[in-house]
């Protein structure tokens, strides 16, 4: 893929720069694990799906509010039993009437807080890692109510990611990251920014 890069895209390019990490036959096996998906997070049928929470963990707007009356009335009661969350950190629940298995609440920084909003996505994985699941799909966390910038947000986003995947042991057993976009320019920003951190032919 490298020759059709511009030259200003490969000095982005996250393989490139890190690819003394990893074999090219690793990369490119990790690279297909990554999706983007454009739609409603609670119609997908999957191990987990993360939430863009707030700390109280009892619902609010937004993505949040979508899952909650996806889910129905039990997954709050369940949220209800876990004391908050701090933000940065996740917690796992029930998906009830999702079609998704659990949800995996987590709290992004309320602006651009990168280490934050890294804690989300780490965080996440830690969980379908401990509960060993392997497919998960993301929202934008904090892009909406949070005001986190869309692109650079989808830069943390997509590192993270591929840091989990290539130097956590789990790493291997994921089948399937998801991104699931909700909004136009979210959808511009992700097809540039996979060419970097997930790139296929
Ligand atoms: P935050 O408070 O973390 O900013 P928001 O829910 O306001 O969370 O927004 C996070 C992202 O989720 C935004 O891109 C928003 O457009 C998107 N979003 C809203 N509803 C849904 C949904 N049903 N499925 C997927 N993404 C959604």
């Amino acid at each position: 893929f490298e020759e059709h890069l511009k030259e200003d895209e490969q000095s982005l390019c996250w393989w490139k720069r890190n690819k003394h990490r990893v074999t090219k036959k690793v990369s490119e096996e990790l690279n297909t694990k990554m999706s983007i998906f454009t739609g409603d997070i609670t119609s997908l049928e999957i191990d987990a799906i993360a939430n863009a929470a707030n700390e109280s963990l009892l619902g609010g707007g937004g993505v949040d509010g979508a899952i909650h009356a996806a889910a129905g009335p039990l997954l709050r009661s369940e949220c209800e039993l876990l004391n908050g969350c701090s933000a940065g950190n996740a917690k796992i629940s029930l998906g009830y009437k999702l079609p998704a298995k659990y949800v995996l609440h987590t709290v992004g920084p309320r602006g651009e807080k990168p280490d934050v909003l890294r804690s989300c996505y780490k965080n996440s994985l830690k969980l379908l890692k401990e509960n060993k699941l392997r497919s998960v799909a993301f929202p934008c966390i904090s892009t909406g109510i949070f005001g986190y910038p869309n692109e650079k947000a989808a830069k943390v986003a997509l590192e993270t990611i591929r840091e989990f995947l290539e130097t956590d042991e789990y790493g291997k057993d994921v089948d399937r990251v998801i991104m699931c976009l909700f909004l136009k320019k979210d959808v511009e920003i992700y097809r540039e920014q996979m060419q970097m951190f997930f790139p296929v032919d």
